[in-house]
């Protein structure tokens, strides 16, 4: 196929190749260069490209995104080295300067919880070095309760007849400015994934009515394609964050029973589609109470592992969150003890010294101020998970939402709302502390609050 003369960078090469509609070929490129970066668009277009070595030209490669390589990654092999683990095993990959899957494997063996000490020893170690005596804060800002989906662990669901609202931009910027005034300089807008509610545009108003007061801003929304995300980023959005829930294909089937949400390669393919737009800090992680804990931790970090090989300028995080209560009362299907939780952060910052681990306040006070000196990085605190949970904002409009339409609320059941009416919130939240108590917490551990750490100003 004839390209662009040389000299041309790869980058260009595929972006002018995928401009031009190429859809399967075999590249001759007379320079020869790995840039992940580069070779990870192709995935984005759910393209793939054959390799080839024609005469003097070495030539390139394909590549797939992380979904189509899950598909090989034999977690059960792993599963099965981590219950044949024994001391020995869980000694030698304790004292590795880096870690294999397969040493991550022996850490969050049943074996390794005997070894919580050297473990928390060694990841409080890292941490320190890695990140000082620091924990970063940042509140969830609720936009939206809508959602097309039904997933049986969430409040959410659309089948449930919750109290619904979405907030106007301006009722946003009204919660942003009270999480300000508490001292946040870093919000995560949190939403249900309903086109008709929350859409692109919407969601690129909303950063860009905060982009000039609030420093940090992420998402935790329903995935989008590419250039979706692509508005929002230049709207001043720098994190993504996208939970698979649970990598267990038969588990993640049954859990969703309706809505786009069911698709498992769309959604695990969806880190990669916002670093391609921009976005420099990723955050993922696996809701622990679907599926057996070890399985669903392994594949996180087998998926963090990929990220950090192919999205490597981006920030990569880990979230450990719990199932807890929500409308609905689903039941969490398996269990995860305290001390697992505890082996499993240890596990995590051992492998990944340099990713971030985030804890919500899904997590009661007292393990969360156990669990600061020994990997996270990353808190929430004075967490509302209602749409105008900080300030009242939007309880004047809210209702119920059925097949997508707006159902205005009788008045005995704005009555049985209460003088106080708001709107249902995702689940129910273990630490009620306020976001300075939080603080002083941990500056009575010894640690250093970190309210900012970015300014839109370094982005040039
Ligand atoms: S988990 Fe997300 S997608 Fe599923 S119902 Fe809740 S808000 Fe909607």
């Amino acid at each position: 196929m004839p390209i662009e003369p040389y000299p041309l960078s790869l980058r260009n090469l595929i972006n002018t190749s995928l401009q031009r509609g190429v859809a399967t070929q075999t590249f001759n490129i007379n320079c020869f260069n790995s840039f992940p970066g580069c070779v990870r668009l192709f995935a984005r277009s759910r393209r793939s490209l054959t390799a080839s070595r024609q005469s003097s030209t070495l030539c390139y490669v394909l590549l797939v995104g992380f979904a189509t390589a899950f598909k090989s990654f034999d977690v059960n092999a792993l599963l099965k080295q981590s219950l044949a683990a024994d001391s020995t095993a869980v000694r030698h990959s304790l004292s590795k300067p880096s870690l294999s899957l397969t040493d991550f494997a022996h850490l969050i063996s049943r074996s390794a919880a005997d070894f919580l000490s050297p473990l928390s020893l060694r990841s409080q170690q890292l941490t320190q070095q890695r990140f000082g005596k620091v924990i970063r804060l940042f509140a969830p800002l609720y936009l939206s309760n809508e959602c097309i989906n039904n997933c049986k662990y969430c409040g959410f669901s659309r089948d449930n007849p919750i109290l619904r609202v979405t907030l106007s931009v301006d009722e946003v910027l009204k919660e942003a400015r009270e999480l300000l005034a508490q001292g946040f300089r870093n919000i995560l807008l949190v939403s249900g994934e309903h086109p008709k509610f929350v859409s692109t545009n919407y969601m690129a108003d909303c950063v860009r009515a905060l982009h000039d007061e609030v420093p940090s801003i992420s998402l935790e929304v329903g995935p989008m394609e590419m250039n979706e995300y692509r508005p929002i980023v230049e709207a001043g959005a720098e994190g993504l964050v996208v939970y698979q829930e649970t990598y267990d294909r038969t588990v993640y089937s049954d859990m969703h029973t309706a809505g786009p949400k069911r698709d498992f390669d769309w959604r695990l393919d969806t880190p990669e589609r916002a670093y391609d737009a921009g976005f420099r800090r990723l955050g993922i992680g696996a809701l622990y109470g679907l599926s057996d804990w070890r399985f669903e931790a392994l594949c996180v970090a087998a998926h963090a592992d990929y990220l950090l090989r192919n999205c490597w300028k981006a920030q990569i995080t880990i979230s450990l969150p719990r199932l807890r209560p929500c409308a609905g009362e689903f039941q969490p299907l398996t269990h995860m003890t305290d001390r697992e939780l505890v082996q499993l952060v240890c596990a995590f910052r051992i492998m990944f010294p340099d990713v971030g681990l985030v804890l919500s306040t899904r997590e009661p006070a007292r393990l969360r101020d156990g669990l600061i000196p020994l990997g996270i990085t990353l808190m929430s605190a004075g967490s509302h998970t209602e749409p105008g949970g900080y300030t009242g904002a939007g309880k004047q409009k809210l209702h119920h939402t059925e097949r997508g339409r707006i159902v205005e609320l009788g008045a005995s059941e704005w009555a049985a709302a209460g003088p106080d009416p708001h709107a249902t919130g995702q689940f129910d939240i273990a630490d009620e502390r306020s976001p300075h108590e939080v603080a002083n917490l941990i500056r009575r551990l010894g640690y250093e609050p970190v309210w900012k750490d970015w300014d839109a100003a370094l982005t040039t």
